[in-house]
């Protein structure tokens, strides 16, 4: 591949953007983790959430938010949770933890649940089980009264019906939380909108043979609209390919801007202020 004779590109001029989703425990990064926030603050990057897949990671980003909070200023959170990928390993202890976490969550910095969902495209774990967690977590997300990152890959109505369901019996949040790296349709997008979600967008917003994700954004209201990277994946372009990390969220921001026709200040600064608001920051 070419793509490891480029130079990644580094969005300047910037200040207040919120990548609201970044693996920053996952060993591409965490080693270089010094660098990877100063390049982060250089790029006017100043918080970051750090999201979980499972019980171990959920506590690294707990451990990574404790030891790297306030380093030359940047502001972190983290959200503790369990993936669709990895629900065949939620049993009754996983829950107790959770709920442990998230009676401690000021002292944490803990401010989502999440990754749930359901992923019927790897099918890691049996989609019975990845309903059956799915749903449990909602419930906790409810009782608890946190907002949770949603992931769905190819599992849509199932979804929506199981969200729809809990709505139904009052045990969905007015705001319940962000659809995570959006990948759905406009027609999907707009029941989520409808629920109270946000919206999450991140490096496909910008790959050139993306038609569809375009389409969701020219729908999505201004004030349900929040930024991510999901580093280490899924870079953006220009830097397409090459470890994705919080620096980049800004290439994001400036695609929305292109999109919606504004600045990229003030679209650095209107997702910046939904993910403060979405997350309760
Ligand atoms: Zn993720």
């Amino acid at each position: 591949m070419s793509h490891k004779h480029r130079e990644p590109h580094y969005p300047q001029g910037y200040k207040g953007v919120f990548d609201t989703h970044a693996h920053l425990y996952d060993a591409r990064i965490f080693q270089d983790a010094e660098a990877v926030l100063e390049r982060a603050l250089e790029c006017g990057v100043d918080t970051v959430l750090v999201p979980a897949d499972n019980e171990e990671t959920s506590r690294l980003a707990v451990d990574y938010v404790q030891k790297w909070d306030g380093f030359k200023g940047i502001d972190l959170y983290c959200s503790v949770g369990v993936h669709p990928h990895e629900a065949s390993s939620y049993t009754d202890d996983t829950e107790r933890f959770l709920a442990d976490m998230l009676s401690e969550r000021d002292k944490h910095k803990i401010k989502a649940l999440g990754e749930i969902g359901l992923d019927y495209y790897y099918d890691h774990s049996p989609r019975d089980v990845q309903r059956d967690v799915f749903r449990k977590q909602l419930k906790l997300s409810y009782e608890l009264d946190i907002p949770f990152i949603l992931h769905e890959r190819d599992a849509t109505q199932d979804c929506i019906d199981i969200l729809k369901e809990a709505q139904k019996n009052g045990m969905l949040l007015p705001a319940p939380g962000v659809c995570h790296c959006c990948s759905c349709s406009a027609e999907i997008a707009k029941m989520l909108l409808d629920m109270g979600f946000y919206i999450g967008f991140d490096g496909p917003l910008t790959f050139k043979n993306n038609k569809k994700t375009p389409g969701v954004l020219e729908i999505c209201p201004w004030d349900r609209i929040v930024a991510e990277t999901d580093s280490p994946y899924l870079a953006p372009e220009p830097n397409r390919g090459m470890t994705n990390e919080p620096a980049f969220v800004t290439l994001v921001v400036e695609k929305i801007a292109q999109l919606k026709g504004v600045e990229p200040a003030e679209a650095a600064r209107i997702t910046a202020e939904n993910g403060r608001r979405l997350f309760r920051l």
